[in-house]
C-alpha cells in the first residue's frame, strides 16, 4: 500500500506550476512572443559574473575532492563564511554551528518546520502565504492556522496571531519581503509581532518559534528589512540563494537558528536532525564553495525596479487596483471578479498567465510575477486593458 498523503501531493498539481506548464504549450503553440506569462518566480536576472568566475575556478581543482561529499550540515569553512556575513551584515553574534546548508529554502523551512513541531501541533502562517508552507506543515503531521494579513497594508495582524495562539501553537512562519504580495514587515510590526510571542511563550511557559522564510531579503525598493533575530531571540532564518544570486535550479540555501535564543544549541541540533531524518544532508557542494565565495555580493535590483515601475505605472493608468510592493517581484493585483480563479481563466483568453490568489489561502486578487523581460511587460499593457474592457 502507497502513503495516501504522498500519493494526493504528487497527483495534486499546484496552480502555478500548472500554469507555467500551460504557458510553456502555449508559446510552442502561437509563439513565446504571443503570451504574457506572469506565472513564475524564476529570476530573469543572470547570476552575477563571480557565480561563474568562481565555477570555473573551482573546475579547475582536484575532481575528487571537489566533488566530494561534506559533511551533512556543510562545508565548515562555508558555514563560518555565512555567519561571518551575517555577524557583519547585521551585528549579531552568529555562529557556524547554528548554519545549516540545505538544498533552498524549501528545504530549510522542511527541516526548521520539522525541527521545532511534534505530530498534531499546529503552525501559523499569515494569510496570504507561499503555498509549499501547507505541504511541510502537514507533511510534520501538523496543523496549519491561517491568520489573515491586515488590509490595506499586508502587514502581519499581531493581534489576531495572539489571539491564534493556543495549547498546540509551536511555530508562526513570517515571509518578508513577501511572496505574494510584495509587502516588507516595518520593523515596528516585527516589534510588535515579537512583543506578543514573548507574552504568549511566559503565559504557555514554553517557547515559541519565529520562522522567518527570507529567500527576497535581498529584492527591495528602498525599505528597511530588519533582521528578525535581532528583534525576536527564538527565529529561525531560512535563507536562499535562488533569488539574491539568481540561482534557483542549483538549490542553495541555509538554515540560521539565532544565537539569541536560549535553547540555540539544541535547535540547530534538531534542525541537523531533522535535515537528516528528510534526506537533506550535504547540500550541493560546488555552490556551497560559491555561496561561500559570494555570500556579500550584492543583488542587482535594477531590472526588477525598473519592471515594477513600468507594470504599476501602466496598470494604475488603466484603473486596476494592486498593492504597491516594497520587495519580491510579485504585485498583487485585485481580480476584476470575485473568483479569482474565473478571472485568471478568462485572463488565459487574452493570452495573460496570471495565478489566481487561491492558491495562497485567500479569494480575490491575482498575483503578477514581474521577473520577467521588460519588452512583454511593455507589450502587455494593451492586452491588459482589453481584459478589463471585457468586464466593462
Ligand atoms: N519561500 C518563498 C516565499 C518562495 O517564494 C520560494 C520560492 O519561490 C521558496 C520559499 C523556495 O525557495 P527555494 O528556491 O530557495 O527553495
Amino acid at each position: 500500500m502507497i502513503n495516501e498523503q504522498m500519493y494526493g501531493l504528487g497527483d495534486e498539481p499546484s496552480a502555478i506550476r500548472e500554469l507555467f506548464a500551460y504557458g510553456l504549450a502555449r508559446k510552442a503553440e502561437i509563439g513565446a512572443e504571443n503570451v504574457f506569462d506572469f506565472s513564475i518566480g524564476n529570476p530573469s536576472v543572470p547570476a552575477p559574473a563571480l557565480v561563474r568566475d568562481t565555477l570555473l575556478e573551482l573546475l579547475e581543482g582536484d575532481p575528487v575532492a571537489l566533488h566530494a561529499y561534506s559533511p551533512a550540515a556543510g562545508l565548515p569553512e562555508v558555514r563560518e563564511a555565512i555567519a561571518g556575513s551575517i555577524r557583519a551584515r547585521y551585528g549579531v553574534p552568529a555562529t557556524a554551528a547554528h548554519v545549516y546548508l540545505t538544498a533552498g529554502a524549501a528545504a530549510a523551512l522542511a527541516c526548521s518546520i520539522a525541527a521545532v513541531t511534534r505530530p498534531g501541533d499546529e503552525v501559523i502562517v499569515v494569510a496570504p502565504y507561499f503555498p509549499e508552507y501547507r505541504t511541510w506543515i502537514e507533511a510534520a503531521g501538523c496543523t496549519v492556522v491561517e491568520v489573515p494579513a491586515c488590509e490595506p497594508s499586508f502587514q502581519p495582524d499581531v493581534e489576531a496571531i495572539a489571539a491564534a495562539i493556543g495549547e498546540r501553537t509551536s511555530a508562526v512562519i513570517i515571509n518578508s519581503p513577501n511572496n505574494p504580495v510584495g509587502a516588507v514587515y516595518t520593523r515596528a510590526s516585527l516589534e510588535a509581532l515579537a512583543g506578543a510571542l514573548t507574552a504568549k511563550e511566559e503565559e504557555l511557559g514554553r517557547p515559541l518559534y519565529l520562522i522567518s522564510d527570507e529567500p527576497y531579503r535581498e529584492i527591495t525598493y528602498g525599505a528597511e528589512v530588519p533582521y528578525v533575530p535581532a528583534v525576536y531571540p527564538r527565529t529561525i532564518v531560512c535563507y536562499s540563494y535562488s533569488k539574491s544570486l539568481s540561482l534557483p535550479g542549483e538549490r542553495i540555501g541555509y538554515v540560521y537558528v539565532s544565537d539569541f535564543a536560549d535553547d540555540g544549541d539544541e535547535v540547530a541540533v534538531a534542525v541537523a536532525g531533522a535535515g537528516r531524518a528528510l534526506g537533506y544532508v550535504c547540500a550541493p557542494v560546488m555552490l556551497q564553495r560559491v555561496a561561500a565565495r559570494c555570500v556579500n555580493e550584492p543583488s542587482d535590483v535594477a531590472a526588477y525596479a525598473a519592471n515594477r515601475r513600468i507594470l504599476t505605472e501602466g496598470l494604475a493608468a488603466l484603473g486596476y487596483e494592486y498593492v504597491e510592493p516594497d520587495g519580491a517581484f510579485y504585485l498583487w493585483v485585485r481580480a476584476l471578479e470575485e473568483d479569482a480563479a474565473a478571472f485568471s481563466e478568462r485572463a488565459k483568453d487574452f493570452e495573460l498567465l496570471i495565478v489566481p490568489s487561491d492558491s495562497f489561502g485567500v479569494g480575490g486578487w491575482v498575483r503578477l510575477s514581474y521577473c520577467i523581460a521588460r519588452d512583454t511587460i511593455e507589450r502587455s499593457m494593451p492586452v491588459f486593458a482589453a481584459l478589463k474592457q471585457s468586464y466593462e
